[in-house]
């Protein structure tokens, strides 16, 4: 994660690798490889990205930013929970959610997530092995696309991160 986030860091790090793909194909994929760690917590993973979108990104890059998104959706989340990807588009963006019914982020831990190190409980965090980068990561990685990414949450009810990357 250090090494990813310091390429991520310097300007000359990151080439872009452009290529169009079906979105719903690249989440099952994803989705695929944390199916064993759901199933164990009894977690439904649902992907709702329309067959047809298409999206032109950097394939590496992305699955960063959602390995990571989908891995914190499960890994925080309930028992026999829930993890929903969805789909939306704004005339000059793609909008995609990750969203959780786990217990939340508190409202004054908002601002800080995305920083690095950044735990919200220790406790909570440490039990899951977490070291507090994927989130700096998964913010560094959508701006290298143009995108950005927006955390909507509440306590005892879940979450929802929002990427938005260009469409063109
Ligand atoms: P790492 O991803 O480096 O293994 P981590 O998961 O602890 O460790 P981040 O992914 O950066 O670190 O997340 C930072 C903190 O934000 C987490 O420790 C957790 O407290 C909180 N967090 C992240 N995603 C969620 C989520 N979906 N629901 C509730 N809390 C979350
Ligand atoms: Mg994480």
């Amino acid at each position: 994660d250090l090494i990813t986030l310091s390429m991520l860091e310097t300007s000359k790090g990151v080439m872009l690798n452009m290529e169009y793909f079906k979105l719903k194909e690249f989440f099952d994929g994803i989705l695929e490889e944390v199916e064993f760690l759901a199933k164990q917590k009894g977690i439904s993973l649902e992907n709702m990205v329309d067959d047809k979108v298409e999206v032109k990104s950097d394939r590496k890059l992305l699955y960063i930013v959602f390995k990571n998104l989908v891995d914190n959706a499960i890994k925080y989340n309930n028992l026999n929970g829930k993890v929903v990807i969805e789909y939306s588009k704004l005339p000059k963006d793609h909008v995609i959610s990750v969203c959780d019914t786990g217990p939340g982020i508190p409202k004054s831990h908002l601002p800080f997530i995305f920083e690095r190190f950044y735990r919200v409980e220790r406790s909570r965090s440490r039990k899951s092995g977490g070291t507090g980068l994927g989130l700096s990561i998964v913010k560094l990685a959508t701006e290298k696309l143009g995108g950005k990414v927006e955390v909507e949450s509440e306590e005892g009810k879940g979450s929802c991160f929002k990427v938005q990357l260009p469409k063109g």
